[in-house]
């Protein structure tokens, strides 16, 4: 029953408990339905992430290597030149990504800058590919600006649960959050919004993360769920791993309550094995960043993807793919009008 209902946003933190609490194998078979009834189960979508501006970031999230309020390792750069971004762009398509996602290390664009990556959006666009980006809270105007150089996805990441969020990050809060996610919508661009696992936050806090994402209305289109990685001289350095077994069912849970949404298995790839990941796909996890880097932490390699998606007969989605799924959701949808109309009309003769 559940592989065919309509999206929700109405989770309660009891059915999503109870979710988590299910026999694993049970877990992953409603996931894996739900899956089936909404996407080629064998199809996973492939971004590709450039950092177009690097560290010296004002917000302190906790985890993080660009934050200016900690001391990393990490080499700071100013915003890259239009080409350069352009150039990485043409290299991600070759290399099989469908969509180019950039991120800056912002608390929020200033206006000259936002000039520039209006121009960014334009060109990468120009090449055929989806374009996303992250640059931190954006107001109504500038997210208009946005929408209107041709972006079709904003990354804005919850991270965590609202009652946790406080122990991750003080620089802004959750509703600033939710209020750039609600804008970018507004603007009539596609979410991109998920979290991170492993910070050290409870089961409870899974669950609410999730429950805040699905709350969202129309869920995002895309949910990155993140693995943490733990990099040396952020406060989460030595914070204690997650079981990648409790990480499997978050990604299989999420599939359940956004059954339409794209979940991305995200940062912490590098880390895993490849049975985990396989795992991650088998739970519904349908989409990854593909490349050397993810902004600023190492990914696994294009080739050892490429091999990964060899072994487990994976193939990555194409645009045309999407668009011929949509496609077909609208069908489906008109037909289930159409039925519904006929039955009315039967109901209204009898
Ligand atoms: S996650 Fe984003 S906003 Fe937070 S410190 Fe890093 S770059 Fe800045």
């Amino acid at each position: 029953m559940i592989a065919t209902a309509a999206p929700r946003n109405d989770w309660t933190l009891e059915e999503i408990n109870a979710l988590f609490a299910l026999p694993f194998n049970d877990l992953l078979f409603q996931a894996q339905q739900v899956h089936r009834a909404h996407f080629d189960p064998n199809a996973v979508q492939v971004s590709t992430l450039l950092s177009i501006k690097t560290g010296a970031c004002p917000e302190d999230c906790k985890y993080c290597p660009q934050s200016g309020h900690y001391t990393t390792q990490l080499e700071k750069e100013k915003l890259l030149e239009i080409e350069k971004v352009v150039e990485q762009a043409q290299a991600a398509k070759q290399a099989g990504a469908s969509r180019f996602c950039m991120g800056a290390a912002w608390r929020s664009p200033r206006d000259k800058d936002l000039l520039v990556v209006e121009e960014m959006v334009r060109q990468v666009k120009a090449l055929g590919l989806e374009t996303c980006m992250t640059l931190g809270m954006v107001n109504d105007q500038q997210a208009t600006r946005l929408a209107a150089a041709g972006l079709d996805y904003y990354n804005h990441n919850l991270d965590t649960s609202p009652d946790y969020y406080g122990e991750i990050i003080t620089t802004r809060t959750y509703s600033d959050r939710l209020e750039t996610l609600a804008t970018v919508r507004e603007a009539g661009m596609k979410v991109c919004s998920g979290g991170i696992l492993g910070m050290g936050e409870g089961a409870q806090d899974r669950s609410a993360l999730l429950q805040q994402l699905a709350k969202l209305s129309p869920h995002p289109e895309s949910v990155p769920i993140n693995m943490l990685v733990k990099v040396p001289g952020t406060p989460l350095e030595n914070v204690e791993d997650l079981d990648p077994l409790e990480f499997i069912r978050a990604i299989a849970v999420a599939r359940i309550m956004m059954p339409q949404s794209h979940v991305r298995l995200s940062a912490g790839r590098e880390q895993m094995s490849e049975s985990t990941q396989a795992l991650a796909f088998l739970a519904g996890a349908n989409s990854i960043f593909y490349g050397d880097k993810l902004l600023t932490t190492s990914n696994p390699q294009a080739d050892r993807d490429r091999a990964l998606f060899a072994k487990l007969g994976l193939h990555p989605e194409t645009r045309e793919t999407c668009e011929s799924e949509a496609a077909q959701s609208e069908r489906l949808a008109q037909q289930q009008l159409n039925q519904r109309a006929a039955e009315l009309a039967v109901d209204a003769s009898v």
